[in-house]
């Protein structure tokens, strides 16, 4: 009989619970966020209300929910996931979302979602890599939490050039119309799921198309928030 032996993606010591990827005490070592506005998910000093960004500019969706701050060790992580094929960081990543997602909803800070759905890649961008890195990370969260999943919802028309070296000003224009909606989700609770959210361009151009498509919700999931 074949054994696999499982060890913790960070430090390397053989798992008790194989699937889990990452062992209990890393889990408990992970970095510690800074309080948060539950809105925007950035650092604020109240995070039972929506920052003075927030109020200002409100973003397109009620809550985020988000494992930790775009550093070590999750980004390491995230970009085996995205740039060397290792997919099977996929569930370990979701299941970290999940426990921050159950601690949200025990406080009754976000509601069950009935749809999610993830960030679409292009499909020449996802032919190149095989994979959408998001669509990996849906998949076992709509099986835990069931909720219905298709990564056919939403479609991205045109690719993008790379985002990272632009104002904010201009990623908003190089993202308008891009995306495409393919089913009806009238009166629905969505969660929005993208691995990583940096300025929330790209999540506030989906969530308009959402809200014209009639909606009854939206909430944000993120493995890393950039703060
Ligand atoms: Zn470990
Ligand atoms: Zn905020």
């Amino acid at each position: 009989m074949l054994t696999i032996v499982s060890q913790c993606w960070l430090c390397r010591q053989s798992l008790y619970h194989p699937r889990h990827g990452i062992c209990c005490y890393c889990k408990r070592h992970l970095p510690k966020l800074p309080p948060c506005c539950p809105r925007c998910g950035l650092p604020c000093t109240n995070t039972a209300l929506p920052c003075g960004r927030c109020l200002n500019a409100p973003p397109r969706w009620a809550s985020i929910t988000f494992v930790s701050d775009y550093a070590p060790p999750l980004n390491r992580l995230i970009k085996k996931l995205k740039f060397n094929g290792v997919t099977q960081l996929a569930p370990v990543l979701a299941r970290l979302l999940l426990l921050r997602w159950l601690d949200a909803c025990r406080q009754g800070k976000v509601i069950r979602p009935e749809r999610i759905i993830s960030v679409p890649l292009h499909r020449w961008r996802c032919w190149r890599r095989g994979y959408n890195q998001t669509d990996l990370l849906a998949q076992p969260l709509a099986h835990w939490l069931s909720c219905h999943y298709s990564h056919m919802t939403l479609q991205r028309v045109r690719a993008t050039p790379p985002q990272q070296r632009l104002k904010a000003t201009a990623r908003r224009k190089n993202m308008r119309g891009i995306f495409r909606c393919t089913q009806s989700l009238r009166g629905q609770h969505i969660a929005l799921l993208d691995d990583v959210v940096t300025t929330g361009s790209t999540l506030n151009e989906i969530a308009d198309l959402l809200w014209s498509e009639g909606i009854a919700s939206l909430q944000v999931w993120c493995i890393c928030r950039t703060l």
